[in-house]
């Protein structure tokens, strides 16, 4: 059957998507691997395991439809950093997004004019998560090494030198390293010159509509490939999640809640808010993808019922016999507002000091409405990203959500009361593989857009009015406000915690 591969190169997993011309997905490959903490801060992954992964998903993937593809697609996790010398052979591991080894650097960057130029610049935040602070601290900390490097690459690099030999990176991973001008689509010369590197120790950027066929002999022995499969090079798994959600039109975002969190919206031109450090990264000519990620997600959900509630999480059943209680609680939790920072905070913060808070404890208050609260202040940081997007001139009209928390409805139907939007349910769980296969089925012009590709049938959630109207009048103005006015305490706490650790 005539099919596309997307792949998924991400944190946790490998995964390749088999998807059908009407862009339906039909099965999913996947191959895990672990993160590498050799110490506090650091974040690494092996890039050999992840290549072999790649491999094998494409493999299993292959005998389970017994033939190739039309096209495979990549799609991959943004901020990756390797460096590899003159035969591509890696001289390190590959430094992971939630590295933080370099926060010194980009705390001294921020708070310098040049911070914000290259912020406006470059569409990335100014965080240890870019590969521009990374590199900076290597010519810093690892000079040897530093000056060793052939190439300093992402993961995806990594895989597609591995296939066809050349160094070349699609504009969207490139448009989050904090060193491409993303109105020029150049290496950007004031951003390699904080790294201290020049453009050719980086890859040959390209369009995420890129193709390439025939790999190098060594891979396509391994895989015994006597047809020339095209490669599509793909975008980020954040510009390509928005492409498998639908969110690519103007006012449409795409709003995840797995792990992490993120919420993304779609726009012809940068939208720039430096105070919150909202990114715009290049998904096509005149598409880019605005928006902020929130450290604590579902996570501070999973930390709550186990920590505090002190129960165990095995099956869905589990959480709903948490969740189900919180219909009966009003909006706002009876006066109790729940701060969720239990990981620090990225946007709008971007602060790792910041921490957790349940403010307006009563007696009065029950389990019900600590978990009301919860899910609440998980939400609330989303909507607060979202009011910094929309201040800065994007209206969001519709939000379509992904990940694990779609397994709520009363979750989902919270959001939608807090955000006051239809908020759509395409049930595209793995929507960045899927949207990096939509890339494919329109360059090999299956279809004309990605429109063409919308489900018949999407089930809309609708805000109640009356709800909405507690959340924005005074839950949200409260939950910012407190967010603000704690954060110098939650600094003096953080010192403390250090010193305590
Ligand atoms: P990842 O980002 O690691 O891929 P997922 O998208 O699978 O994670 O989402 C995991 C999160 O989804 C969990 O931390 C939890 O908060 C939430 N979740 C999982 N199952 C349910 C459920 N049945 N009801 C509500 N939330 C759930």
């Amino acid at each position: 059957m005539n099919y596309i591969l997307g792949i998924d190169i991400g944190t946790g997993s490998t995964k390749a998507v088999a998807v059908d011309y009407t862009g339906k997905a039909f099965h999913t490959e996947q191959v895990s691997y672990p993160l590498i903490v050799p110490q506090e801060d650091y974040r690494e992954q092996d890039p050999e395991v992840i290549w072999q992964a790649f491999i094998k998903v494409i493999t299993l993937s292959v005998q389970q439809h017994k033939a190739w593809p039309a096209a495979i697609a990549l799609s991959s996790a943004m901020h990756s950093l390797l460096l590899v010398d003159e035969h591509g052979k890696p001289l390190t591991r590959m430094i992971t997004w939630a590295d933080n080894r370099s926060a010194d650097i980009a705390a001294a960057l921020k708070n310098s004019t040049e911070g914000e130029i290259l912020y406006r610049q470059t569409g990335t935040p100014v965080h240890a998560m870019s590969p521009l602070c990374k590199i900076a601290w290597f010519a810093q900390q690892q000079p040897d090494l530093f000056a060793a490097a052939h190439k300093f690459i992402s993961i995806k690099e990594y895989i597609w030198y591995n296939l066809f030999g050349v160094y070349e990176v699609d504009h969207s991973i490139a448009s989050a390293t904090g060193l491409f001008d993303i109105l020029t689509l150049t290496w950007s010369p004031q951003a390699l010159r904080f790294a201290g590197i020049t453009s050719e120790l980086l890859s040959t950027p390209v369009d995420t509509s890129h193709t390439r066929t025939g790999v190098t002999t060594a891979v396509s022995q391994q895989w015994g490939l006597s047809e020339p499969v095209p490669f599509l090079i793909g975008a980020s798994d954040g510009c390509c999640a928005n492409l498998g959600s639908f969110a690519v039109e103007p006012g449409v975002a795409a709003l995840t809640i797995g792990t992490s969190g993120a919420i993304r919206v779609a726009s012809k031109h940068p939208v720039y808010n430096f105070g919150a450090m909202t990114f715009n990264y290049r998904l096509k000519e005149d598409t880019f993808i605005c928006g902020g990620p929130i450290n604590n997600g579902g996570i501070a959900l999973k930390w709550y019922i186990q920590n505090l509630l002190g129960k165990e999480l095995k099956t869905a059943a589990d959480y709903d016999a948490i969740l189900h209680s919180i219909d009966s609680i009003p909006a706002g939790a009876a006066g109790l507002v729940f701060l969720p920072y239990l990981l620090g905070e990225r946007a709008p913060l971007w602060s790792s000091d910041a921490c957790g808070t349940f403010f307006g404890m009563h007696a009065d208050h029950r389990q019900e409405h600590f978990t009301k609260a919860l899910l609440e202040g998980i939400t609330m940081s989303l909507y607060h990203i979202s009011q910094c997007i929309e201040e800065s001139g994007l209206a969001i009209q519709q939000v379509n959500v992904s990940g694990g928390f779609v397994k709520s409805e009363a979750w989902v139907q919270l959001l939608a009361d807090v955000f006051g939007k239809p908020i759509g349910l395409l049930g595209s769980e793995d929507a960045s593989a899927i949207g990096a296969a939509f890339l494919a089925l329109v360059k090999l012009n299956i279809v004309d857009s990605v429109r063409q590709l919308l489900p018949e049938t999407t089930k809309i959630y609708i805000p109640n009015t009356d709800k909405h109207a507690i959340y924005r009048n005074m839950i949200f103005p409260l939950f910012r406000n407190l967010t603000h006015t704690l954060a110098l305490n939650m600094s003096v706490l953080a010192d403390l915690k250090k010193e305590a650790l």
